[in-house]
């Protein structure tokens, strides 16, 4: 059956809009407000974006069909300097970004002629995306809409950084950050080319004296200068003559424009070759001691200064450039008496720890990129567990991860040292294209993140938080830990200006951070309630912290103390966050700004509550990116699949921290398997259930457990169980019960199947609404199932005697099956025997000796011989040892059930079920006999084997 997606989707959806099914109000109801981050539009969505809305759809669907009052809105993120970069490439006539826009997501060029405007991109995408929001079918209360440039919201956002700044959050000072030479303009995440954020390491430069120069080499073990045998240079390499505030270095002519941006005066005096420095003495800062500048081929112009102070005992690259270096001089020259000099003692290392890792790892030269690991090791061991020996004077005895700061302090005091910044994770290049450097940016406004209280107190809030999935609560641990302070203006960009210093526009992860407070306000604001002019510091204080009065709030702003009294009662409910979803990339920046702002700003009562995160999604196994061709706009994937097939190929594909695979197969496949089930619900109709039989009994409590079993994956944010256990799982179930209702050739299910399906459609459907409703309406129900109640687990219905006598059954038929397999045998006549009363009796008694932790058999044995009920044991020895072993085979929740449950008639129980699942299986009759009974047929003596729950089969 083809069916037409677009026409039911476009028709449910017209239904939800019209009957304004998800614009959410204060009511008595217990309130979930659910927010994802807005997005940014500075293009259309793709598949990938997709993602984390559909999750958090789910996650709103569902808990509106659990009876909360669910508050899900959307805003549009127009801060910033992407669009503004974007808007300089459109009227520049970059091909590139020219032909993803026509040939990607073919907008029509007269639209791109418009961007050359930032805002007409904005708005274009904003429309674009909210578009294909709606196509999705997301349950959005579209009345709370805004954007980041909206009047009232910049005095929203004036009044966030006022706030920061009163509470000594927002300081002026000089600090590192990522920067882009070109634009002049501080970056970050938002702002490179692959949205990655610059991240940068401190190195300490110790300063050797070299006649009037001073030879810098960087360092991060500062502690190891007092086991310093040489320095290593690179002859290639043309070092720059410098003068840095007043002192002439030498250092390679990378580092010395690292330098010009880390607020040093640098003038350029002239070059030296490594080659006129190799042979040369220098002198080691703290005490008039020369050492020898030797050459290294490892020594990089762009790692630190160029140069490399040696410690052969602690740094494995040192100790195998000073065996490199010996192999290439002649025995007998003064150079062969380098001697690697110990100055850390480690636990489970001798006197040179670096000579130690090299040779067991078998390193060969200087250039074995085993060094890497070797380096790794040493020094977290030697941070974590060394102790400083003798020959570091007045540190001397102090733990390595102790006296590294205090060193460090000491050769600052002393003017030995200096500091170099330098990027890790280069390159970083900006949006326009430029390599991006650290520089101290002076003077300027920052995020005090650094501060001690601030991190405590948001560390409090994520220890309290519920967060999945939970394994990811270490990485927040581990950013607060590294946060410091963080440049929170920008120069250029779209933004609300610096309240205090209009020069400055807010950066673009400072003014999203408390925005779905101002979800609450839009409302008021879209309704022409409240405008910009009218608000002030008393408003915000009020409404958002409940300082002050409606009354004297009135007077100041002239807004009705009604309207004020509405939005403050409206905020007081729809606050805290009860649950926040974001991409996994911004971990280390927004969810983490997010949590550091709320606790900041407001009282605990409303810290945010629940952080979720999700994985990226992948195209074919391959992450989508414009230069491999593979990106799918989603409103086009729309037209061409239906948005329920492409949530649910999106969220079957992977739980939620994992990388979604997403295909076009899995969209196919899903797509039939709806298509079934539509047809099936369109088959069936509502009959009153009387008469169940044993199957009903068993698949009406298997739904019991269905519905339990979705809710807590959902609640978990495990998707893709929830899904699979809906659409694929329990079709296995269902169909081993349409097996058994033919079998007995019945024809009175239909209100089995029909209540059964109508609870399958209700949890889909906040997986996909749009199909449930249509699978809902079919099925003769009344009303929206988005709106009716997540179906109750009954506990009467669930029939523990139903669960396992079906799967005896079960195992009776794949017993049977096996057998004529394994013998290729045509049957002719099935004969069944089972367990006699008193082996039923021991059995339950040994589940529950078994169950209380017993696992001795010889004790259990014991105990079975002494009861006069079960004495009989003794004749049947290896029947204890079998049945110990069934009972381990099975799941405890079905030994559980198992125990519960009283021991029931087998033989009866068989007789009637069996015989005719039998003829219809096998086509052959069936006999079933106890094993004890008199006249009973049983040529093969097999009878005696029969155990409960394993009776003995024989087949001729
Ligand atoms: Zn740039």
């Amino acid at each position: 059956m083809e069916i037409d997606w677009s026409g039911i989707e476009t028709k449910w959806r017209k239904k939800w809009s019209e009957g304004k099914d998800f614009e959410t109000d204060p009511n008595e109801k217990e309130k979930k407000f659910i927010t994802v981050a807005y997005p940014y539009p500075n293009s259309p969505q793709h598949i990938g974006h997709g993602r984390t809305y559909t999750l958090a759809d789910v996650h709103a669907r569902y808990y509106r069909m659990k009876g909360y009052n669910v508050l899900f809105p959307m805003g549009f993120h127009y801060t910033g300097t992407p669009i503004l970069g974007m808007a300089k490439r459109v009227e520049a006539g970059d091909a590139e970004i020219i032909d993803g826009l026509k040939n990607i997501y073919h907008v029509s060029e007269k639209d791109i002629k418009t961007f050359v405007e930032p805002i007409k991109i904005a708005d274009y995408f904003h429309e674009e995306i909210k578009s294909g929001m709606i196509e999705m079918g997301y349950s959005i209360d579209w009345r709370r809409e805004f954007t980041t440039i909206d009047p009232v919201y910049q005095k929203f956002i004036e009044w966030q950084i006022n706030t920061l700044r009163e509470k000594n959050l927002i300081i002026q000072g000089s600090h590192p950050v990522g920067w882009c030479p070109k634009d002049q303009n501080p970056v970050s995440q938002h702002d490179t080319l692959g949205d990655v954020e610059p991240d940068f390491t401190e190195y300490i430069l110790i300063k050797f004296k070299f006649g009037d120069f001073v030879i810098p080499t960087a360092t991060l073990r500062p502690e190891t200068l007092f086991g310093v045998t040489n320095l290593w240079v690179n002859p290639d390499i043309r070092y720059k003559k410098i003068t840095v505030d007043g002192e002439k270095w030498i250092v390679s002519a990378e580092c010395a424009r690292k330098l010009e941006f880390l607020d040093k005066k640098i003038t350029y005096d002239g070059e030296i070759s490594g080659s006129d420095l190799v042979g040369k003495e220098v002198t080691i800062p703290h005490r008039n001691e020369k050492i020898l500048m030797l050459e290294a081929s490892f020594v990089e112009s762009q790692t630190g200064t160029g140069l490399v102070m040696s410690v052969p005992a602690h740094a494995p690259f040192d100790y195998q450039a000073l065996v490199d270096f010996k192999k290439s001089h002649p025995l007998g020259s003064e150079l062969q008496l380098i001697k690697p000099i110990s100055i850390i003692q480690t636990e489970g290392y001798g006197e040179i720890p670096a000579k130690e890792a090299v040779e067991r790892l078998g390193i060969k030269d200087q250039n074995d990129p085993k060094l890497e690991e070797a380096t790794t090791e040493i020094y977290g061991k030697e941070f974590y567990g060394g102790v400083l020996k003798q020959n570091t004077e007045q540190f001397a005895g102090k733990k390595v991860s102790e006296a590294r700061d205090i060193i460090k302090e000491w050769l600052a005091e002393k003017k030995y040292s200096d500091i170099l910044l330098e990027l890790t994770n280069t390159p970083v290049r900006c949006r326009c294209g430029t390599e991006c450097v650290v520089k101290i940016l002076s003077n300027q406004w920052f995020l005090n993140y650094g501060d001690k209280d601030w991190k405590e107190k948001a560390t409090l809030c994520f220890d309290k938080m519920s967060i999945l999935p939970q394994e990811i609560r270490g990485e927040f641990n581990y950013v607060i830990g590294w946060l410091r302070e963080r440049a929170c203006a920008r120069q250029h960009g779209l933004g609300t200006k610096l309240p205090w210093d209009k020069d400055w526009i807010v950066e673009s992860l400072s003014d999203s951070v408390i925005y779905m407070a101002y979800y609450i306000l839009a409302k008021f604001v879209n309704a022409g309630t409240i405008s910009a002019e009218k608000l002030s510091k008393e408003f915000f204080d009020y409404i958002f912290l409940g300082n002050g009065n409606s009354k004297k709030v009135s007077q100041i702003t002239k807004i009705p103390k009604e309207i004020i009294d509405d939005i403050r009662n409206e905020f007081s409910y729809f606050y805290p966050v009860d649950s926040r979803h974001s991409g996994r990339d911004l971990v280390p920046n927004h969810l983490t700004f997010f949590v550091l702002n709320h606790v900041a700003i407001f009282p605990e009562e409303n810290w945010p509550l629940q952080i979720v995160v999700n994985g990226s999604v992948l195209m074919d196994g391959k992450k989508m990116s414009k230069s491999m061709g593979n990106i799918i706009p989603l409103r086009q994937a729309i037209r061409d699949y239906g948005a329920d097939p492409i949530r649910l190929a999106i969220i079957i594909s992977a739980e939620l921290l994992q990388d979604a695979d997403f295909n076009l197969e899995s969209v196919s496949g899903i797509k039939n398997k709806l298509v079934l089930l539509l047809e099936e619900c369109s088959k069936l109709k509502p009959e009153k259930l009387s008469n169940l039989e044993a199957e009903d009994k068993w698949i009406r409590s298997k739904l019991q457990s269905l519905i339990s079993d979705v809710a807590s994956s959902i609640e978990k944010m495990r998707l893709r169980e929830g899904l699979h256990n809906i659409i694929f799982s329990f079709e296995g179930d269902l169909q081993w019960y349409l097996k058994r209702a033919k079998a007995k050739k019945r024809s009175d299910y239909s209100g089995v199947l029909h209540e059964i399906n109508t609870k399958r459609v209700a949890m889909l459907s906040p997986f996909a609404p749009h199909i449930a409703e249509e699978m809902w309406e079919k099925l003769g129900n009344s009303g929206l199932v988005s709106l009716s109640s997540w179906p109750s687990v009954i506990a009467d219905i669930i029939d523990p005697v139903a669960i396992q006598s079906e799967e005896l059954l079960k195992s009776i038929i794949d017993d049977i099956a096996n057998i004529i397999k394994v013998t290729k045998m045509t049957p002719k006549k099935i004969t069944i025997y089972t367990a006699d009363a008193f082996k039923s009796k021991a059995y339950h008694s040994i589940l529950e000796k078994m169950m209380d932790g017993q696992t001795n058999m010889g004790e259990i044995m014991k105990e079975l011989i002494a009861n006069k009920e079960t004495s009989d044991i003794k004749k049947n020895p290896d029947f204890v040892q079998k049945t110990i072993k069934d009972i381990l085979s099975e799941p405890v929740e079905i030994r559980k059930t198992k125990l519960e449950t009283p021991e029931f008639d087998e033989k009866s129980w068989i007789a009637n079920e069996l015989i005719s699942l039998a003829k219809a299986e096998f086509g052959v009759d069936l006999q079933v006999f106890s094993e004890s009974d008199s006249g009973i047929y049983d040529p093969k003596g097999k009878a005696r084997h029969a155990r409960p729950f394993k009776p003995a089969i024989l087949i001729e």
